[in-house]
């Protein structure tokens, strides 16, 4: 019997990188063609201004593998990888940024830890070169308390680069909540989860699309999407305060009746009081914050569990 070939798409979500796509298919191009798998290339455009796009036409044109969906304004990386997912047709589906801080010749290693039946394959950074102090130390302080304060199991140090099985892929993409934090999403549908290590390249060319504000916006819907811990801390905090305030007040009039010094027992009082008011009120926004978790949770919508494999 003669099978087809198995196809790993290649989602490559890219805003202005017309100095990086030609370096990155030629690339992708190599690797695919000492491997047995075909390739299907599928460029996101993400509202790039510059000759990218014209450069995907071109090239789709000679190479029927080459396929592209353009987006009509920027939605950002992670609306691109989103869209590219969805339309996608191959077994296995490997998206990659396009300014080659990934290398492609990762994508057999990725490849083989599938092929021994991983279903997410994280590809995780050994180390960042060409990356700035303050960035990856942003970076490795996020991950480390993301981690602590979500309730899924998550990879640290692992960006955008990764291979999903096609299970995987369907997975994500039926999940219908707007902001999407990928990483989170693809450790959070669960399945046979592996990774791999590479380096990660400094950029090929261009800036860096990625502002700090856009990943601070990233880190935060991170945090907001996966984990309720900073709304239990204010539950929480609201609650020792209030605590800790009647004690405090009552120790203080203990204190005076038995020495009875002529403190200002009435200002102390007061202080507490004000005190005791405040962590009330941080105790009941907490308690509407647990509410509010509950409708987010409803409304994010998303399935209660997946399905690995069942036998009927
Ligand atoms: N990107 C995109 N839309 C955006 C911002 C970035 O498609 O709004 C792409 C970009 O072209 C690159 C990838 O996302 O292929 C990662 O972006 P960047 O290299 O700027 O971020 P970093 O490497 O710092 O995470
Ligand atoms: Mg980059």
């Amino acid at each position: 019997m003669n099978a087809e070939p198995t196809t790993v798409s290649v989602v490559i979500p890219y805003l202005n990188e017309e100095e990086a796509l030609p370096v990155l298919y030629e690339r992708t191009c190599k690797v695919f063609d000492a491997r047995p798998e075909d390739v299907e290339f599928l460029f996101v455009d993400d509202g790039s201004r510059d000759g990218s796009f014209e450069w995907v036409c071109r090239t789709a044109e000679r190479d029927p593998r080459v396929k592209y969906l353009k987006l009509s304004r920027n939605f950002g990386h992670q609306a691109a990888i989103t869209a590219g997912m969805r339309h996608a047709t191959g077994a296995a589906v490997v998206t990659i940024d396009a300014d080659l801080q990934d290398p492609p010749e990762t994508i057999p290693d990725l490849i083989a830890k599938w092929k021994e039946g991983f279903e997410v394959v994280h590809a995780i950074r050994a180390t960042r070169r060409g990356e700035k102090g303050l960035k990856k130390f942003f970076a490795f302080a996020f991950y480390r308390i993301f981690k602590k304060i979500t309730e899924v199991e998550m990879v640290s140090d692992s960006g955008d680069f990764r291979l999903l099985d096609r299970k995987a892929v369907d997975a994500i993409s039926s999940l219908r909540e707007h902001h999407r934090y990928m990483r989170g999403l693809a450790s959070w549908i669960g399945f046979k989860q592996g990774s791999v290590l590479y380096t990660r390249d400094p950029r090929y060319a261009g800036e860096v699309k990625y502002t700090f504000k856009q990943s601070l916006t990233l880190a935060l819907n991170a945090i907001a999407s996966f984990s309720g811990t900073p709304l239990r801390l204010i539950f929480y905090l609201g609650g020792w305060i209030c605590v800790g305030s009647m004690v405090g007040a009552i120790a203080s009039w203990i204190y005076h009746f038995r020495t009875g010094q002529p403190q200002h027992i009435g200002t102390v009082t007061l202080a507490f009081a004000t005190l005791f008011i405040t962590g009330l009120q941080m105790f009941c926004i907490g308690i509407i914050g647990q509410y509010l978790r509950r409708v987010f949770d409803e409304i994010k919508d998303r399935p209660l569990y997946l399905v690995q494999s069942q036998n009927f």
